[in-house]
């Protein structure tokens, strides 16, 4: 009985190389144009046939992930079911390796790792360009956790680009203690330029994205790329949280080509040259006690994909 098996799907985090942020628009919104890297920290969905729609969250930051029909993956599995008719009676098991609130779009990512493993498991064969219109309306997020790799996001990050990446590149995360708002960093970045030009769509010069930024992924130039890394939520996010001011230094100190918050924050990714610098920032940042976990990974890896 092929529904009576279940499907593991891993699917990983991701940084914002570049977050350029628009005005506030009318709708409430932020025009963006956003370079997301996905890289290598995952988490894995699990989805089993049972009675009736279930969550449950293993990992260390499982007590902050809502374990009912308000998580994303839960969303997604009632979403694809409601397309195609069906009841959504699955069990779902988020491992939980991404940092919660802290910037990496974990809960994006598990509800694209929803999309597919229910799609596996129920057979709907939902084509890639059917799963990113379900997964856009689960947040802008979500279809780039389907796609992984490098891509350009327009409008609000979900109208996707894949771009051309020369080779892989060296991370270090500084994993903070307590999340941030997104809504509540946004809120901070347009009171911040308030306070200046304006917050509103006509005061803020349109996001674009920065040509030296796209050569530098292109070549697989980690010097170039390091010194391009750009983040207009980073003051609000700074403004919310002082103390990441340190992270961020102690990792440049220690020899790290590049740093930014890693989106809404307050994560903090380093960009270093090579394997063993990356091996130098995480112990320096290990040591100082400007944060609570240290990891180290490479990328770009793929998206959301079948692994069991
Ligand atoms: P982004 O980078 O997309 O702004 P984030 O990484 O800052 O997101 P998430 O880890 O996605 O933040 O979590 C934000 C909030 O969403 C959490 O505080 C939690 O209450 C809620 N949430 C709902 N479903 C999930 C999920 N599957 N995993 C994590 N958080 C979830």
């Amino acid at each position: 009985m092929p529904f009576e098996r279940s499907v593991t799907v891993r699917v990983p985090a991701k940084v914002n190389v570049q977050l350029a942020v628009g005005g506030r628009r009318a709708d409430g919104y932020h025009g963006l144009a956003t370079v997301f890297f996905a890289v290598g920290l995952y988490d894995e969905v699990t989805v089993t046939p049972a009675e009736a729609l279930t969550v449950t969250v293993a990992g260390t930051d499982a007590a902050h992930v809502p374990a009912d029909g308000s998580n994303l993956a839960a969303k997604a599995a009632a979403l694809l079911a409601a397309r195609h008719g069906l009841a959504p009676a699955v069990h779902l098991h988020i491992a939980k390796n991404i940092p919660v609130a802290g910037g990496m779009a974990g809960g994006s990512a598990d509800a694209a790792a929803a999309l597919v493993a229910c799609d596996a498991l129920w057979g709907t064969g939902e084509p890639p360009a059917g799963l990113a219109h379900l997964a856009a309306q689960l947040g802008s997020d979500v279809p780039f956790a389907l796609l992984g790799g490098v891509a350009l996001g327009e409008g609000r990050g979900e109208l996707l680009t894949p771009l051309p990446v020369g080779g892989a590149f060296h991370w270090v995360f500084a994993v903070a203690d307590g999340g941030l708002s997104t809504p509540a960093v946004y809120a901070e970045c347009d009171r911040q330029r308030a306070l200046g030009a304006g917050s509103g769509e006509a005061d803020v010069p349109p996001p674009t994205a920065d040509p030296a930024l796209l050569a530098a992924l292109r070549d697989g130039d980690a010097a170039a790329l390091g010194a391009a890394l750009r983040n207009d939520l980073q003051p609000a996010a700074l403004a919310l949280r002082p103390a990441l001011a340190a992270t961020l230094a102690t990792g440049g100190d220690a020899g790290a080509i590049g740093s930014l918050v890693s989106g809404s924050g307050p994560t903090c990714a380093f960009l270093a040259k090579d394997a063993e610098t990356a091996r130098t920032v995480a112990d320096a940042l290990a040591a100082s006690g400007t944060c609570r976990g240290v990891r180290i990974t490479e990328g770009p890896v793929p998206g959301a994909a079948v692994v069991g």
